[in-house]
């Protein structure tokens, strides 16, 4: 039995992508599946303003796409494609992806470095799953048109929530941060630029009980923490920005995950299955920044690298 590959890479965010130009440039056999074009999270971000050697900032969507033109240099395969499961096959790991619009393949692979990342968490409030696509919205880059000259609410006073309520700024009238701990969590630099915009008004210590509405939303039900008081608030869309979920889902029984779902690995960032090495925000102790991702890639690239040699 042959591997088809020496290296699949599942997903093509910064981690992944980071991780094909490493591996491909070793002269590794490498396939790089993603379920999405390439980018991953990144894709969303108008303008990302802290990757080292931009000085001007980048939008996401491009350095998405010059990462993956930097992989495809050095002959990497793609597909377009979703991994389903990954089964342990003797020494190789068998991974059963749905490719889109194309059926199902499993592949044989000496090593696979898992860089799926995270999706946004839900608040868990009444109504959210009634108005998703009515109001509610998890990424304010694609559903920005839905708010326009609206008043809003972003759910979320970290990192991302302010980022986002930043960017709506120029097209809604008018938005509630709204944040459960009793202040905001984001960076020092986004809660200066957030407190100094006149359409942004912040309130910390507050509970998203439900979200209200007929055929689009119309209002939430706020809970304070902080005084035990019940108010509402009219808004005509709300964007939940308050964490992330690992794309772990189908890892469940193969990997040691910890609580939150996260990949747990080790200093060669391999996790509990020889071979089987994890990158980028889908990690437990993953700094979740663009840049993090990519030293993760390139240190999985690495150790997969090493792997095969000693191994195969
Ligand atoms: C609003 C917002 C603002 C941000 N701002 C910044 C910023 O200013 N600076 C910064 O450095 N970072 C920022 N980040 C964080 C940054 O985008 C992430 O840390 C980074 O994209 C993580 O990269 P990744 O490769 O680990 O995962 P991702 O970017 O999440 O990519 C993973 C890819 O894998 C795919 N995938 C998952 N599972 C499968 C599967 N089973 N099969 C196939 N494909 C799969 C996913 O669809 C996705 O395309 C921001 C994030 C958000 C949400």
């Amino acid at each position: 039995m042959e591997a088809d590959y020496e290296v699949i890479i599942v997903g093509c965010g910064p981690a992944g992508l980071a991780a094909g130009i490493y591996a491909g440039r070793a002269g590794l056999k490498v396939l790089l599946l993603g379920e999405k074009t390439a980018g991953g999270e990144m894709r969303g971000l108008e303008l990302v303003e802290n990757y080292p050697g931009f000085p001007d900032g980048i939008s996401g969507s491009k350095l998405g796409l010059e990462m993956m033109k930097q992989a495809m240099k050095y002959g990497l395969e793609f597909k377009l494609a979703e991994v389903e499961r990954i089964d342990l096959e003797k020494d190789y790991k068998a991974v059963k992806v749905k490719i889109i619009r194309d059926g199902e393949a499993t592949y044989l692979a000496k090593t696979v470095i898992i860089a799926g990342g995270a999706h946004p968490k839900k608040l868990g409030a009444a109504g959210e799953n009634e108005f998703a696509g009515k109001g509610v919205s998890y990424c304010g880059v694609c559903d920005a048109p839905q708010f326009k000259e609206k008043v809003v609410a972003v759910a979320g006073g970290g990192d991302a929530g302010l980022t986002e309520a930043l960017y709506l700024t120029r097209l809604v009238s008018e938005i509630t941060v709204i944040e459960l701990m009793p202040q905001l969590t984001a960076s020092q630099i986004l809660q200066e630029r957030t407190l100094a915009n006149p359409k942004i008004k912040i309130c910390c210590g507050t509970k998203i009980e439900a979200i209200t509405g007929d055929d689009q939303v119309k209002g939430l039900e706020l809970f304070n923490v902080l005084t035990n008081e019940k108010t509402t608030l009219s808004v005509g869309g709300i964007l939940i920005r308050i964490g992330l979920d690992p794309n772990t889902n189908y890892l469940k029984d193969l990997l040691s995950l910890d609580s939150e779902g996260f990949v747990l690995v080790n200093e060669e960032l391999e996790t509990s299955i020889s071979g089987i090495f994890a990158a980028g925000d889908i990690r437990h102790g993953s700094a979740r920044q663009v840049a993090t991702a990519v030293g993760d890639g390139v240190a999985a690239a690495l150790s997969a690298g090493r792997l095969i040699k000693l191994k195969y």
